[in-house]
């Protein structure tokens, strides 16, 4: 009841498409953990004027990361990409952020998956150089987006509402 006119256009509605906020999944994976990395993915999400409404340390389980990766399932890569998530020698920071096409941004923010082909500026670009240590995750689309919210941050009051003064001026 509170809100501007503008807060109001941007209140988050997660679940559904084409409101001017909405929410992505990002995780920082182990190698990126290991690395001191975090601080600065961080950074860059709240930098560029992201709202961050969830963040906690894991270590996977097995059923949590074959489910995340479900749709990779058939690929020869798979069991080493389970056992790099789930082993326990760094947790992966998983995070959930929110605002203006957070979901497309925040792909483009992390660049291509292999970072040979990511760009010098994106995450990947600037911090790896092996597709298999690639330091961070980031859903590819608002269904992918969707799911692995709820995967990852299922229980009721895991992901926090809050608003940012400065969205008046950021996601207008
Ligand atoms: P993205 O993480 O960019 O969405 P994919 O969904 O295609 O990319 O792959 C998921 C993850 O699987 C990658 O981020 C990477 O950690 C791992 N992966 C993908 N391709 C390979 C590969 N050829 N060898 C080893 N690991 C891979």
């Amino acid at each position: 009841a509170t809100h501007s006119p503008i807060l109001a256009e941007t209140k988050p509605l997660a679940g559904i498409k084409n409101t001017a906020s909405e929410r992505t999944f990002i995780a920082v994976k182990p190698d990126g953990v290991q690395r001191g990395l975090v601080g600065k993915i961080v950074s860059r999400f709240e930098e560029r004027g992201y709202k961050l409404v969830a963040i906690k340390a894991v270590v996977p389980s097995r059923a949590l990361a074959e489910e995340h990766y479900a749709d990779l399932r058939a690929r020869p890569f798979f069991r080493g990409l389970v056992e790099y998530m789930t082993n326990g020698k760094a947790p992966v920071v998983a995070m959930v952020w929110e605002g203006k096409d957070v979901v497309r941004q925040g792909r483009a923010m992390i660049g291509a998956t292999n970072p040979l082909e990511s760009s010098p500026g994106s995450i990947r670009g600037q911090y790896c150089v092996s597709v298999g240590r690639n330091i961070i995750h980031g859903s590819d689309s608002f269904e992918s987006a969707t799911k692995e919210i709820q995967l990852w941050f299922g229980k009721p009051g895991e992901v926090i509402d809050w608003e940012p003064a400065n969205w008046v001026w950021t996601m207008a």
